[in-house]
């Protein structure tokens, strides 16, 4: 039942397209790393590959028609792509779904204070971070600041060349008697991780000086003012991320894998999103999902449990005159899914937490989950074993490699994704992704074999499941 080696396979021109393939990953990887940075880069590649905007086509009353490219954005943050198959959607649709959203520190809506002449930023981290991890790492601030009139301001700063970072301060070892005894957990507290952005007070004049206090963050005040037009008050319609500085690398000195911050779950957001384009009109309508807010429970109006892609599925229902709420039910039982989110590599370094027969690898390829969740496989989409063949099948014809895995022993933790949320619609699910190293940790690790590997796994599915 052991699993390949994927490099053994590739020869040539063959690892030559491999290696080509991750250096566009990298760069998307390097550039996106928000949700709203994501849908933005995605949306201009697919409008260059031909996708029209599926709300400016409603609201055009246009019609929509069989080999139709479709794109669908939800508050910038969540985005749906779909082709328009041969067949009728109410026999279903072939689904992959990614999440774009990945662990980070959020930027408190009153952040800005003053302790001792350093300026520093509050922040509220976001999904399952191991908080000593964020410590002393040069930072970035990505996102969004928005004016009362309406105005919105996008910031990123921290990543070119002569851009400053920012960072997280971490007790020097020779006084951190106290701190080494304590547990993982509380050796960085939640509410400590607060970011450093000045030290320099505002020079004023002589007058000024005896009254003037805070004059540190007013001088960051005067600069935001400046640079960026945002006042104090502009924190509070702000969603601001704090993530790890720089860009995705080559790994290794076969530079056979990326160390990158968010291959969970931009990896396989760029896997999907390249196989949809690469795989073009099919028998089946196709949709890609491209969601926010998985890391923290796939909640609100981005996230896979908001009602927007049912409704986007009713609009094209709609459009193609088959508008009932049994059309809407036929076509999502019909449908098929790879919810394609990353699993946890083996990792030599913690072999205790694996079962070696049921976990997946780097370098064998695609990795399906049958199950994930915790304890009694609780809060888990158990995929079906007559999906689990038709795909071993298809997957086996095109040679297509990949593994089964659990992520990690029993009772040893665990994870969910959004499989289950579709599942609720009576779809066949399946969990499906690239092995990480380092998961949610701020510079995660993936082969590009498995990345390229996953890429043709999930066209192949759009083509022929
Ligand atoms: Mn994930
Ligand atoms: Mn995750």
């Amino acid at each position: 039942m052991e699993k390949k080696n994927v490099w053994e396979k590739y020869q040539g021109m063959k690892q030559q397209e491999v290696f080509d393939f991750g250096e566009g990953y990298k760069s998307f990887l390097s550039a996106c790393k928000t949700e709203r940075e994501c849908v933005k880069e995605f949306v201009l590649q697919a409008q260059a590959a031909g996708y029209r905007d599926l709300h400016a086509v409603l609201k055009e009353g246009g019609s929509i028609a069989s080999g139709d490219k479709l794109y669908a954005v939800n508050m910038d943050k969540s985005l749906i792509l779909f082709v328009i198959g041969r067949k009728r959607l109410t026999e279903g649709m072939n689904i992959l779904g990614a999440h774009i959203d990945s662990p980070r520190l959020d930027i408190k809506q009153n952040p800005l204070y003053e302790d001792t002449q350093m300026a520093l930023l509050d922040t509220h981290y976001y999904g399952g971070v191991k908080k000593y991890q964020w410590v002393a790492l040069p930072l970035a601030i990505h996102g969004v600041v928005v004016k009362k009139d309406g105005t919105v301001i996008e910031v990123n700063v921290g990543e070119k060349e002569d851009d400053p970072v920012f960072g997280i301060s971490d007790l020097l070892v020779h006084l951190s008697k106290d701190q080494m005894e304590k547990k993982a957990a509380k050796v960085i507290e939640g509410e400590n991780l607060d970011l450093l952005v000045g030290s320099m007070p505002a020079v004023c004049n002589e007058e000024d000086k005896e009254k003037a206090k805070d004059t540190v963050k007013a001088n960051i005040l005067k600069l935001l003012q400046e640079q960026y037009q945002i006042e104090e008050d502009d924190f509070l319609s702000a969603e601001l991320e704090v993530v790890p500085a720089g860009k995705a690398r080559d790994y290794g000195f076969d530079r056979s894998m990326v160390m990158g911050y968010g291959h969970d779950d931009r990896v396989c957001a760029y896997a999907s999103f390249k196989a949809m384009l690469e795989a073009g009109s099919c028998e089946k309508t196709t949709a890609c999902l491209l969601v926010d807010k998985e890391e923290i429970g796939s909640v609100g109006a981005t996230g896979m449990d908001s009602k927007y892609f049912e409704y986007m599925v009713k609009e094209l229902l709609h459009a193609t005159g088959e508008d009932s709420p049994v059309a809407f039910a036929r076509t999502m039982m019909a449908s098929q899914m790879l919810s394609t989110d990353v699993n946890a590599a083996f990792d030599p370094l913690f072999p205790e937490v694996m079962e070696k027969r049921n976990c997946s690898y780097m370098g064998r390829g695609i990795v399906f989950s049958k199950y994930t969740g915790r304890g009694g496989k609780g809060g888990s989409n158990d995929a079906n074993p007559e999906y689990i063949a038709k795909l071993r099948r298809i997957f086996d014809d095109n040679d297509i490699s990949f593994q089964m895995a659990e992520l990690g022993k029993v009772d040893q933790g665990g994870g969910g994704t959004i499989a289950f949320i579709l599942a609720a619609y009576g779809m066949q699910v399946i969990d499906s992704g690239v092995p990480v190293l380092n998961m949610h940790a701020p510079w995660e690790i993936i082969s590009k074999a498995d990345l390229y590997e996953t890429k043709q796994g999930y066209r192949v599915f759009l083509k022929e499941a």
